[in-house]
């Protein structure tokens, strides 16, 4: 597959030390940090999904927190 494709899918991520494709490791449920994050947070959840994800290549450990359904309108 062209390198274009996965970098521009929703669930993949490129390390930015190496560029090379990272694995989804995990998502963990964290306590919100911000008046924002806290006012997104939904009944289902006490908190917000952070994604974690590894790089195969240098060991890089990046995170990135999900997007609420609530905050796309
Ligand atoms: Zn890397």
């Amino acid at each position: 597959m062209p390198v274009a494709d996965w970098a521009m899918s929703a669930a993949g991520m490129v390390c930015p030390k190496c560029g090379t494709p990272m694995n989804h490791q995990a998502d963990k449920l964290v306590y919100p940090l911000t008046r924002a994050e806290a006012a997104s947070m939904t009944a289902a959840f006490d908190g917000v999904l952070e994604e974690v994800f590894a790089c195969p290549n240098c060991g890089w450990i990046e995170s990135r927190r999900t997007t609420p359904v609530s905050e796309q309108r």
